[in-house]
């Protein structure tokens, strides 16, 4: 049976953070995510049926946003039960909805888990208030602990995430610690960890230019990098992505549906699919996307289908973003062995400059390799 992941974007937030390049507008009055919700039905069934997925089984399902939690229960109940009647769901289907403070209580925690929603993603990214505020955040440390202590408080779900970020202005190694304290503090099953990056088209660009000096920079972000990994390689948790740390058995399944190069449909407005080899991306403007649906069109206005070597190149990358890394076999069963063996020998001198290793049969980003792992990936796509 064929199993895909499912994605969808729900694009909105209560307000615009200042280093956010997501699809995401300002949620002004609740009638946008019920008329947002019926448009994406009209996508389902147009990608349903033009991308022949009558059949599938959906291991997966995650509400990625914008801020998807604020999403009210009645309709996310009534677009589950639509999924339900479209496709079948595997028995150990895992889904996510990605959540705020500020836009979640007791209350909705609660109904979120009668759905069947059983993992919470939730974007912190800091425990301290001169960070929300810098970064623009819509809630202050206090409804983060709300937050938490009321999810923790209602014991209904196991399975939950939360984001941290590290590379900000000011950002001092004491700073860090205290971030790591109220991990540690709280343990969350899965966790993430990214360094502030910023597009071109974001506000607080423009005040990097002015003050670079202001942010921490590269070394201070890689040693921040390691020291964290040791603390929670020491409390259990394992770094199975770049980003990505779990405890056993809480690996995201939805993002290793990704990383595994695996198929996944997209839904809504920018998202991306990958089904039969085929990249795909829905219009990237909330009216751009409206207006092709409401036009009975496929929303999606980009399709790269790969050749062997990009293919390659693309799952290559994405194996080594993990603790799995690639497999050697594996590769040489998917693809002709002269393309193989080209890319082997990239990785044997990726290897010779100690950024990778290879144990048994797999190549594997060392923690050196890690923090350059961008580049790598650009010379692997060359
Ligand atoms: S909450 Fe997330 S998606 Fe929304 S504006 Fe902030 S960074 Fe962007």
């Amino acid at each position: 049976m064929r199993e895909i992941a499912l994605y969808i974007h729900v694009p909105f937030c209560i307000q615009k953070c200042r280093y956010c390049d997501f699809v995401s507008y300002p949620y002004l009055q609740p009638e946008s995510i019920s008329d947002y919700f019926k448009v994406l039905t009209q996508e389902l069934q147009i990608r349903t049926e033009n991308d022949k997925l009558q059949n599938v089984v959906l291991k997966s399902i995650y509400f990625g946003g914008g801020t998807p939690s604020l999403v009210s229960p009645e309709i996310l109940n009534d677009f589950l039960l639509l999924l339900r009647q479209n496709f079948r769901f595997s028995e150990s289907i895992e889904i996510t909805v990605e959540a705020n403070p500020g836009t979640l209580n007791s209350k909705k925690i609660r109904e979120f888990a009668h759905l069947g929603v059983n993992r919470l993603s939730i974007g912190i990214q800091s425990f301290q208030n001169r960070f929300l505020s810098f970064l623009g955040r819509a809630y202050r440390e206090k409804e983060v602990h709300n937050l938490l202590t009321e999810l923790i408080d209602t014991g209904l779900f196991l399975n939950w995430s939360f984001d941290l970020m590290y590379g900000l202005p000011f950002q001092t190694f004491s700073d860090w610690k205290k971030e790591m304290e109220h991990l540690l503090m709280y343990q969350p099953p899965h966790f993430s960890l990214y360094n502030l990056t910023l597009s071109h088209q974001v506000p607080l660009r423009i005040f990097l230019k002015k003050h670079l000096a202001l942010f921490p920079g590269q070394d201070w972000e890689a040693s921040i990098y390691r020291w964290t990994q040791q603390i929670l390689r020491k409390y259990g948790y394992r770094r199975y992505e770049i980003s990505n740390f779990a405890k056993p058995g809480y690996e995201c399944l939805h993002n290793l549906t990704y990383w595994r190069n695996q198929e996944y449909l997209g839904l809504g407005v920018s998202s991306s699919s990958y089904l039969g080899g085929i990249r795909m991306r829905n219009a990237s403007t909330l009216s751009h996307y409206q207006k092709r649906i409401k036009n009975c069109q496929s929303p999606v206005v980009t399709k790269d289908i790969l050749n062997l070597k990009q293919k390659l190149a693309e799952e290559m990358i994405l194996a080594l973003r993990t603790s799995e890394g690639v497999e050697t076999e594996k590769l040489f069963k998917t693809y002709p062995e002269s393309l193989v063996q080209e890319k082997l020998i990239q990785l044997e001198d990726f290897a010779q400059s100690h950024f990778i290793h290879e144990r048994e049969g797999r190549w594997i980003l060392t923690s050196r390799g890690t923090l350059i792992a961008n580049q790598l990936f650009l010379e692997i796509l060359d």
